[in-house]
């Protein structure tokens, strides 16, 4: 419930508890200790501490759970399997994730090619309770030009990230994987765009007896123990910000707080509201939520919701070749593999970076951190069967957007979203290429399992970028300014994948807690010169 002692003002907003949201509370209690803060997310709360990732949750019904309580209103069948995509494609090439829920409407307009796959996590953690963890940095074109500090900036969002390259590379197969990689893709490239392991967002702990576990990073390790130990934060589940609320004055448009329905009771869009006055508010509620909570709060500048990208992927399974029966074996591994929930580490997952000249992120991994299905009835060696997933940049344009309805609302009383979205003709060259290329790499790897790369739906990748780009100058291109500060609301933020402005092929988690890092420096610096907090 929304706490009845819940402060009518506070100085700092931040809805959404993804990785994006959390690196602002984590900063900010960092660096502004005397501010108060408050968190709404409008999803329930799923894992302790707040924001776990599901599976570090041992048991597979409480997981499988959390999963289902991550859906919205519409989840999955609750015997839908946790670990697998069985049961998950809903026709039309509605590929859907664990934890995660489809749009229900408005995936594609007509003559469009629209993003059958497009999806969102609803729950406190977002998105980050459900992932894979992957933290590449960006490389090449896909680095945003104009901010020279963008390398600082992501090894502090590593650092609140938990990342590890060393977590899952001594894995027994992984050496031998990028050996074959290596010898097959590294010629002419640079140094640091080499072949490696994937950095990932995952630590090694021992477990009561004894054994290593992999525990995966999710908001909870973004939050940190200085943010739960706050005592000026309050996170606040099941509370959906229904607007931001702005005032006009002399010196133009300024932030005044927000409107927050209490979804806990279960009344839905009649839940009752609350207003809380803030000077700071910030929206991390994901790359669609996020221009929806804009528009419906009436801030629309031109280029809100547009310039939306995905990344295009493709695909494609190998049986590796000459793997020695003992690398899958229990001893090897100090674990049974195949009875040990969570996800266990053979093949490690290992990174083909994107450079310019080869403009693909590669990821290769044992299947069970993949979402590539294997065939039924085959019972693998574990870690020897591996999913190599090739993600392209998209052609960015302006009119791919996540539009809003005037009349039509979402399940939650929201403007309903109305995605734009088409492969252009260049696309479709990018495409091809990155099957020639996911083939070459399988080939050096061992036996594809298909005879052709499967092309996920548009929207599969779930890196939703650009909606609220940032950019160097306000020209109507851009949502944002390089501190994510929104043009012409003074105290209005905007965090998350929707604010890189490039075209990326990379994962954009650790880019997008890179940007957060710099907002949330930037409230900082507000908040020690505010007249409030001149003496504290
Ligand atoms: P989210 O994590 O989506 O969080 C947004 C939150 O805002 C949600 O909890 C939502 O409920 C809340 N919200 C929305 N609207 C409102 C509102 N009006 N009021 C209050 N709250 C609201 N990324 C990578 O970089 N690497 C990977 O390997 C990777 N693998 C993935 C695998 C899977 C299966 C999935 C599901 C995702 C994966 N991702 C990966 C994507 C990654 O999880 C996201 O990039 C990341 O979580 C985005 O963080 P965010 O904070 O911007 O948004």
């Amino acid at each position: 419930h929304l706490p009845d002692h819940l402060p009518d003002h506070v100085d700092v907003v931040i809805v959404g508890s993804g990785p994006a949201g959390a690196a602002y509370a984590r900063v900010l209690s960092e660096q502004a200790p005397h501010a108060t803060i408050v968190l709404f997310e409008a999803g329930p709360l799923i894992s302790d501490p707040p924001g776990a990732h599901v599976k570090n949750i041992a048991d597979p019904a409480a997981r499988a759970a959390a999963q289902r309580a991550s859906e919205g209103r519409r989840p999955a069948a609750a015997d839908t399997p946790t670990d697998t995509l069985d049961g998950y494609a809903d026709g039309a090439h509605r590929l859907v994730r664990p934890g995660t829920s489809l749009l229900p409407t408005g995936w594609r307009q007509p003559g469009e090619d629209g993003m059958p796959a497009a999806a969102v996590s609803t729950n406190v953690g977002g998105m980050a309770a459900h992932w894979t963890g992957a933290c590449p940095r960006p490389g090449d074109s896909e680095r945003i030009p104009f901010l020279p500090d963008l390398d600082d900036l992501l090894t502090e969002g590593e650092r609140l990230l938990g990342v590890s390259s060393t977590a899952l590379a001594g894995a027994p197969l992984a050496g031998e994987v990028r050996r074959r990689l290596a010898d097959a893709l590294d010629a002419g490239r640079a140094p640091g765009r080499r072949v490696q392991p994937m950095p990932l967002a995952v630590r090694r702990e021992t477990g009561p007896d004894g054994t290593g576990r992999l525990v995966w990073s999710g908001s909870d390790v973004v939050f940190g123990a200085v943010t739960r130990e706050n005592p000026r934060f309050t996170l606040v589940p099941e509370a959906l910000v229904t607007r931001v609320l702005t005032t006009d004055g002399p010196e133009g448009r300024r932030v005044t707080g927000v409107r927050v329905r209490d979804l806990s009771a279960g009344d839905g869009p009649d839940g009752p509201e609350h207003e809380v006055s803030a000077a700071h508010v910030v929206v991390a509620a994901d790359a669609l939520r996020t221009p929806q909570l804009l528009w419906a709060s009436g801030v629309r500048p031109p280029a809100l919701g547009r310039y939306l990208n995905d990344q295009p992927q493709v695909v494609f399974a190998v049986r590796l070749r000459d793997v020695p029966q003992s690398a899958g074996e229990p001893e090897t591994l100090g674990v049974d593999p195949r009875t040990t929930p969570g996800i266990t580490a053979q093949s490690g997952v290992s990174w083909v970076p994107f450079t310019d000249e080869h403009p693909f992120h590669g990821q290769v991994m044992q299947l069970d951190a993949s979402p590539v299905p294997l065939p039924a009835g085959d019972d693998p060696v574990p870690g020897s069967v591996v999913g190599l997933g090739w993600f392209c940049a998209k052609d960015v344009q302006a009119g791919d957007r996540v539009a809003f309805s005037e009349t039509e609302v979402d399940e939650n009383g929201m403007p309903a979203p109305r995605l734009h979205y088409t492969l252009t003709a260049r696309d479709h060259r990018t495409l091809e290429e990155a099957r020639a290329a996911v083939r070459r790499a399988a080939l050096a790897l061992g036996d594809p399992l298909d005879d052709e790369p499967l092309t996920f739906p548009n929207g599969a990748s779930l890196h939703y970028q650009g909606s609220v780009r940032m950019g160097a100058q306000d020209d109507g291109t851009s949502v944002c300014d390089r501190d994510s500060r929104v043009w012409g609301v003074a105290g209005l933020h905007v965090a998350g994948n929707g604010v890189i402005p490039t075209a990326t092929a990379c994962n954009p988690t650790l880019t997008s807690v890179a940007l957060a890092v710099a907002g949330a420096r930037s409230i900082a610096r507000a908040l020690q010169h505010s007249p409030a907090h001149a003496g504290a």
